[in-house]
């Protein structure tokens, strides 16, 4: 259920409901909307002890979701959620770019990524130092020297850091370093990990899985924000088909449907969403007209080297090209693309 408040409310009647809405054994979930503050009550008893609450002060209505995610829900909130990383936003009118390697290898490879973000105008530094690889034999990521070397490209690029947390006990580790904490697409259904990232206040990256259906990616952000981390972003990263022409189908409709669903904002990564350098661009631009908040790309110095995702790791002049050609799309979707 959601409690929709009436426009300038008083918080001591925000307070209120939240105080009868948790007596009535829900966890409510204040939503502050530039319109509305809506009071989401979330729990698993018999909802309707909740219609009582529209006779209480400050209440204008009270309304089922029929959705199964509720937070996350366009219903429970209807503008976009912006997300703020330092002077960055993340949703709304605003656009991001996101480049880095897939992993972290050397301090020299990463330094060399940073500064090709930031000359291009980027505004995160990605880049994984701990690995979800399908090979055990394969590199599994720098770990905490990883995290180091993000911290000191951040501190000479001023770059916002994005780097994939695998495992639960790490938490606090790659919370204590990164400015958006990715969740990657074979973790997108690890619910105790989204738990354990909901309890934090920092922005979580929640790619969306290799075989999940929108609304799978939907009910794992609420996982996020039933916990109380409402700061979720949702990556389109490509599925899996029976198509072997490229590594990934990259499911641009999900775009545009995202949007219908939810106020998160979506960022799209066509880098593995294709796994082909040469699609990467075009579907960049298809990325922007689709609508999304943001694209994060793969790079690299040498990819005939890259530990990992080398094959689809653009080289700093392509990412270059690739950033140029894009600008136009960028200004015809009417977003603004400030830089760090
Ligand atoms: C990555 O970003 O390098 C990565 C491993 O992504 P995904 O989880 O989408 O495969
Ligand atoms: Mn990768």
């Amino acid at each position: 259920m959601i409690i929709i408040m009436k426009n300038k409310v008083k918080k001591a009647s925000v307070q209120a409901v939240v105080l009868e809405v948790e007596a009535l054994g829900y966890a409510a979930h204040v939503i502050n909307g530039i319109e509305n503050t809506v009071i989401g009550a979330v729990g698993t008893k018999d909802k309707n002890s909740l219609r009582s609450l529209v006779s209480m002060d400050g209440v204008a209505s009270v309304m089922p979701i029929q959705q199964p995610y509720k937070l996350a829900s366009l219903s429970t909130k209807k503008e976009s959620s912006i997300i703020k990383i330092g002077n960055t936003e993340i949703g709304g009118n605003s656009f991001v770019l996101m480049g880095g390697p897939c992993s972290v290898e050397t301090r020299e490879q990463t330094y060399s990524c940073a500064d090709s973000v930031k000359k291009v105008g980027g505004q995160f530094l990605r880049g994984g130092a701990y690995k979800p690889r399908t090979s055990p034999y394969s590199f599994q990521g720098l770990e905490e020297e990883g995290l180091k070397i993000l911290l000191e490209a951040k501190k000479k690029t001023g770059l916002h850091i994005v780097t994939e947390l695998l495992n639960p006990q790490n938490t606090e580790l790659v919370n204590s370093y990164a400015d958006v904490i990715q969740i990657g697409a074979r973790n997108m259904q690890n619910f105790a990990l989204l738990k354990e990232v909901g309890k934090l206040k920092k922005p979580i990256l929640l790619k969306r899985g290799l075989s999940s259906t929108l609304e799978e990616l939907m009910m794992s952000a609420e996982y996020i924000m039933s916990e109380g981390n409402y700061n979720v972003i949702l990556c389109e990263r490509g599925i899996r088909t029976f198509e072997k022409a490229y590594r990934n189908v990259l499911d641009l409709n999900a775009v545009p449907a995202l949007k219908r669903m939810t106020h998160l904002p979506v960022v799209v990564d066509p880098s593995h969403g294709t796994g082909r350098k040469d699609l990467i661009e075009t579907m960049s631009k298809a990325a922007i007209a689709a609508g999304a908040d943001g694209i994060m790309i793969e790079i690299h110095p040498n990819p005939e080297k890259a530990f990992s995702d080398g094959p689809q790791s653009l080289k700093f002049h392509e990412f270059e090209h690739l950033v140029n050609e894009i600008r136009p799309y960028v200004e015809l979707s009417k977003k603004t693309w400030s830089v760090v």
